[in-house]
């Protein structure tokens, strides 16, 4: 069962189709998993589009939402490994971020990032933010860290601890400039989740400075 959704503010600018690419695949993709917040989405987008009709210009999205709602259908809601997913005919990856990587976790060209971490960078035509996918195995600890911006993290697969909560599939945290924390994959499957990021992360450590030009985090 999911217990992170999407947050009000969030979720308008996307039912608006105002919000940026990366982070409006990153909903899409939790929308196919959460039925409480697609008929959280259904509402908001009558608002949105209550607010647009009294805007002249604005980027919109206008199939996004529906395509969602379609694919919603078919997607299984039921716990997936990363390791069964790659033997069974139902997808681990949602729907909008299987079309956008070309496939599932299990044909993609993961990116060794640093040891018990992988990385395949999503491409999209929006400079505002980035997202990518990323496995980390059972117990890694992702280097303490702050944020210049936003975060949006969905977890796919496994699990995520992070500030005293425990994330699962189709589960969101969303961070800020306030937050500084270490999240660690929890025991399991590999713990895969898409991420995505509008600002540089702040890492403490030397090490992790060192690095993250070569990695683009
Ligand atoms: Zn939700």
């Amino acid at each position: 069962m999911i217990r992170f959704h999407i947050s009000d503010d969030i979720l308008t600018s996307y039912a608006a189709g105002s919000l940026d690419e990366a982070s409006s695949l990153l909903v899409a993709s939790h929308l196919t998993l959460c039925p409480h917040c697609r008929s959280r989405a259904t509402g908001a987008d009558m608002l949105g589009g209550y607010l647009l009709d009294s805007l002249e210009e604005t980027a919109v999205s206008p199939t996004m939402l529906a395509d969602v709602l379609l694919h919603a259908e078919t997607q299984p809601s039921s716990h997936l490994s990363s390791q069964g997913a790659s033997q069974s005919s139902h997808p681990l990856l949602p729907a909008p971020l299987g079309e956008y990587v070309g496939g599932d976790v299990s044909q993609l060209r993961w990116k060794r990032l640093a040891p018990k971490v992988h990385q395949v960078a999503i491409r999209t035509d929006d400079a505002r933010s980035t997202a990518r996918l990323l496995r980390f195995q059972s117990g890694m600890t992702v280097p303490s860290h702050g944020h210049n911006g936003r975060e949006l993290t969905l977890v796919l697969s496994g699990s995520l601890c992070d500030r005293d909560i425990t994330l699962h599939r189709g589960d969101v945290a969303e961070t800020d400039e306030q937050t500084e924390h270490q999240p660690f994959a929890g025991s399991g499957d590999d713990c895969i989740c898409l991420a995505v990021t509008d600002a540089p992360l702040r890492f403490k450590s030397i090490f992790a400075r060192i690095l993250q030009p070569f990695f683009g985090i």
